[in-house]
């Protein structure tokens, strides 16, 4: 029999009922935790997150909610070997792909906590409680009355419905800003992957350092969440575009006017500028992020690069170079200390994978094959690994799937672009038009909407027009040159500080981007009054609730 895990509900553990979902190894199939969510008194739950749950937090100023969070990161360093025991067993992730997403949480929650600290004396309005958006602006000739804007956080909690593929920062990057907002968070981690999540929740729970219902956790089902989503509630999906536009739907939203912030598939692109030869640093560049993408947590990243555009004379050394390189690769049981690159996180998903690779057979051919690739230490017939496959799509202009389909695993799309100006059937009278790469701007851009799209080369000056020709369609530019070979923090790494999300398909979301993340636990409110109440805003000395 496995142990079910339980829930946290307004500062109490409870079990869920009926037959629940059993999370297993994705290696050994071997059983590991119970979840259920069913029969929670979810009406409590939120009732008590935006009650006494939001007025503990918002007892305390922004600085000191920081402290919290600088605490809450040092219970989960105490805790780390757990964590990667967790991640080995239940995601089937190597040490280094655990570390993405462990050490990938510790270091935004403590990147929070030393912002949210600046978050004191003026940067904060009068009450405490709010925070100041721009200076006071005049509506009246003798300045006697004018307006001011403020932020204060929602009056409601967060609720996050996350992805399988980051237990532990899906939850951290968006708690956070939360927490720091002063709002509650209810989070419903992706079943599958659950367990990761729920240790360290009961572990920050375990160590007092929250105050009471400020965090609560459902394991399993999400149903009847979002009907207890109410106007003032924000709500931060991630996963598939495709539960996105049910969620979309919903009433909370439609009905109730709830906020949704969405962050969804992504077609990400890695572009390789026209004047980069073969034997330039640049271009090596270029192949070992493509390399590190697709296989870091076995391309399991909704960051990773699926597409990789290249000038078409340096199409053959490039395919040789990535070929060389992913024959390094070693694929299997992560307990395994040979191996590099461990599993998906399930069978089913395993299974996704192998189809979207059939769904993209008509349009490209196979440069590496990752079905001929020996796997070690597994029993192929149960486990979830799959070895990395590059393709290469030889005609990127007339390919649709290539640039609409998203294999979440460890598998990338190699295409070369004619190098000159670009097609009628993009912004002919733009500058964009007349850049080299136009024709790989296009092709990223057919995407749809992306997460981030990298570029390399070595005229750094060049590379501002490519990036800035990207990101209209892109919420993050990465720009790769040789001068930042030992500096750049990679493609696919998501860093607190710049932003996360990406327009169109990509779900149109905003994430992170350092304090900006705070706006979406805000609400902007413009204040007009006499100038003496604007100034006051500013100065009162009490905190007013
Ligand atoms: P998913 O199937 O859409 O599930 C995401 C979350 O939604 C899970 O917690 C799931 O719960 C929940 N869910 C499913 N149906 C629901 C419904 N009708 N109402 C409310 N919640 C519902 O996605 P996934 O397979 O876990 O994640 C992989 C996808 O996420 C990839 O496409 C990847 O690109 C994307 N992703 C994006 C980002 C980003 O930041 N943009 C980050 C990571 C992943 P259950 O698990 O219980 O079904």
């Amino acid at each position: 029999m496995t142990d079910t895990l339980p829930n946290l509900i307004a500062g109490e553990w409870q079990l869920g009922g009926g037959d629940g979902t059993v999370l297993s190894d994705p290696v050994t199939g071997e059983a590991l935790v119970r979840v259920s969510s069913q029969g929670l008194d979810l009406d409590h739950a939120f009732d008590h997150a935006r009650g006494p749950a939001r007025m503990a937090l918002l007892e305390l100023g922004y600085a000191q909610r920081a402290a919290l969070l600088g605490e809450v990161a040092k219970v989960l360093q105490s805790h780390r070997d757990d964590y990667y025991e967790i991640a080995l067993r239940n995601s089937g992730t190597v040490r280094a792909d655990s570390a993405v997403d462990i050490e990938g949480a510790i270091f935004t929650l403590s990147a929070y906590a030393r912002s949210g600290t600046s978050l004191d004396g003026d940067a904060v309005l009068a009450t405490g409680q709010a925070l100041p958006d721009g200076a006071v602006d005049s509506l009246s000739r003798d300045a006697s009355f004018g307006v001011r804007h403020l932020l204060t956080p929602t009056p409601g909690v967060a609720l996050f419905i996350n992805a399988f593929n980051f237990p532990a920062w899906g939850l951290w990057e968006k708690a956070a800003p939360a927490l720091l907002s002063g709002v509650p968070v209810i989070v419903k981690p992706a079943t599958g992957t659950a367990w990761l999540t729920q240790r360290m929740v009961a572990d920050v729970v375990a160590a007092g350092v929250l105050p009471r219902g400020a965090l609560s956790i459902v394991c399993g089902s999400a149903e009847g969440l979002l009907d207890r989503i109410e106007a003032f509630d924000v709500v931060s999906f991630t996963g598939s575009a495709q539960t996105a536009t049910r969620l979309r739907t919903h009433p909370a939203f439609v009905v109730r006017g709830a906020r949704l912030n969405v962050e969804a598939d992504s077609l990400n692109s890695a572009i390789l500028a026209a004047d980069v030869k073969a034997d330039d640093s640049a271009c090596a560049q270029f192949v070992a992020e493509i390399v590190r993408e697709m296989t870091v947590k076995s391309g399991q990243k909704c960051t990773a690069i699926r597409r990789a555009f290249v000038p078409a004379p340096l199409l053959a050394p490039v395919a040789d170079a990535l070929r060389a390189a992913l024959a390094g690769v070693r694929c299997g049981d992560p307990r395994d200390t040979s191996v590099t690159m461990g599993s998906l996180v399930s069978r089913a998903q395993w299974q996704a994978a192998h189809e979207g690779l059939e769904m993209l057979a008509g349009e490209t051919e196979r440069l590496v094959d990752g079905r001929r690739a020996a796997l070690i230490g597994i029993d192929p017939e149960r486990a979830a690994c799959m070895a990395p496959s590059l393709l290469l799509c030889p005609d990127p202009e007339q390919a649709r799937r290539v640039h609409d389909l998203e294999v979440f695993g460890p598998v990338a799309t190699l295409a070369p672009y004619e190098v000159g100006s670009a097609s009628a059937a993009t912004d002919r009278a733009s500058s964009l038009a007349r850049l080299p790469e136009a024709r790989a701007v296009a092709y990223a851009r057919r995407g749809g909407g992306s997460l981030v799209a990298s570029v390399y080369g070595s005229d750094e000056t060049r590379l501002a027009h490519l990036a800035a020709a990207l990101a209209s369609t892109h919420g993050r530019v990465h720009v790769v040159s040789p001068s930042v070979a030992k500096t750049q923090t990679g493609h696919g790494n998501v860093m607190p500080q710049a932003m996360h999300g990406g327009p169109g398909r990509a779900g149109g979301g905003e994430e992170l981007g350092g304090l900006r993340a705070l706006n979406f636990y805000h609400r902007r409110s413009a204040v007009q009054g006499p100038a003496a109440t604007l100034a006051a805003l500013a100065v009162a000395p009490e905190p007013l609730r």
